[in-house]
């Protein structure tokens, strides 16, 4: 059974393996294989699940929503976000106006077959939208009580500043920021959390195994192994390439004794990694089949000692991105269409 974590300065308890659906759920996977996953995360005592109305366009919601039919909800915490256009893509589809955000919200609940979402998620800043305007929209979300909390991902440490001090005018709280985070991605690490552990934010971390490639199975100079997300051509393979390079693969292959060392698996490693930053809750880990919930949920609660902290980062050297502009960079200058 996985841990809990408080979700920033709040009350809400979330399972420190949440389990997230990206690029799987109405995309890579059939439906009886995504249900199956949901299953296999129920199984494993995951309470906690991500998603985002513009995964596979609206039919990863769906997809969750139907395989949580049934569940007691007050046992759940359902998460989703708005930004990313879905449907047709017009000029108010995209992005953190009032009427995106208000028409969204409603959208996403329906997907879900819920009354409301336990975090709903600004999924990158807008930079077309007053924040106040968008700030105001998340209040009366709240006050309506389709969404219980608040959060953001991929903003940098100022706009989370900005954010949080007009949620607390507007009588509600930011908890969360869900930015990439991994042994080989650390961007978050001078900026983000700091500002973060100050006002009372969790992240939430996404990609924690790099999408797989810190599970150790592409192998420099081997095939590609068959239906892992770098052979996915609906959208897997060009996402994951960031990470493909021999030198970055050579060098994962090197975490191999550290994970024995712990009696762990390389995928647990990478998650448990995550999970030894105080400020993060949860490691948001995705799935493509059920063995690989039951195998990663196993990383909670693991504490890896100073000595094999220090150890991974000599094996990882310089392919590990630390630049806090990175997240600026990132982040779409407009909204996109
Ligand atoms: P991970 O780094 O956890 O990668 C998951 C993928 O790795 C799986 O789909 C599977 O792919 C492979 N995998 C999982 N377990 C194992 C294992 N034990 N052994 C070998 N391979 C394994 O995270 P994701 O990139 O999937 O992201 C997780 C979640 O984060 C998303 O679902 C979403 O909720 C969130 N996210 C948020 C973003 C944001 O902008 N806010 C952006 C991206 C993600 P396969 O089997 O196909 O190789």
């Amino acid at each position: 059974m996985p841990t809990y974590r408080y979700l920033g300065n709040s009350g809400l308890k979330i399972s420190e393996i949440t389990y997230g659906n990206w690029l799987t759920h109405g995309s890579q996977v059939e439906n009886d294989v995504a249900t199956a996953c949901v299953h296999a995360a129920l199984d494993a005592g995951i309470t906690t699940f991500d998603t985002a109305d513009v995964y596979a366009n609206t039919k990863a919601e769906q997809v969750l929503g139907d395989a949580l039919k049934g569940q007691r909800r007050e046992s759940l915490e359902i998460f989703t976000k708005v930004y990313w256009p879905t449907g047709p893509a017009g000029p108010n589809d995209s992005g953190l106006s009032r009427k995106h955000v208000m028409e969204s919200i409603n959208a996403s609940l329906t997907r879900l077959g819920t009354d409301y979402v336990d975090l709903y998620q600004a999924h990158r800043y807008d930079t077309e939208t007053p924040l106040e305007e968008t700030m105001q929209a998340f209040a009366d979300i709240v006050r309506q009580g389709k969404a219980l909390y608040i959060g953001v991902s991929e903003w940098t440490a100022d706009q989370i500043r900005a954010g949080h001090a007009l949620a607390k005018d507007l009588g509600f709280q930011l908890i969360s920021s869900q930015p990439q985070y991994s042994m080989l991605w650390r961007v978050i690490e001078d900026e983000v959390v700091p500002t973060s552990q100050e006002l009372g934010l969790s992240q939430i971390v996404w990609s924690p195994m790099a999408q797989g490639v810190l599970s150790g199975k592409y192998v420099p100079g081997q095939p590609l192994p068959a239906g892992s997300r770098a052979t996915d051509d609906k959208g897997g393979a060009r996402m994951i390439q960031r990470f493909m390079t021999d030198d970055v693969l050579a060098r994962v292959q090197q975490l191999k004794p550290v994970a024995d060392e712990l009696d762990l698996s390389m995928a647990q490693l990478a998650i448990a990694w995550v999970l030894q930053n105080d400020n993060v809750a949860a490691a948001l880990v995705g799935a493509s089949r059920p063995e690989q919930v039951a195998e990663n949920v196993k990383a909670s609660g693991v504490t890896i000692p100073a000595e094999l902290m220090a150890r991974i980062d000599e094996i990882l050297g310089d392919v590990v991105e630390r630049d806090a502009a990175r997240t600026a960079e990132g982040a779409p200058q407009q909204r996109p269409s």
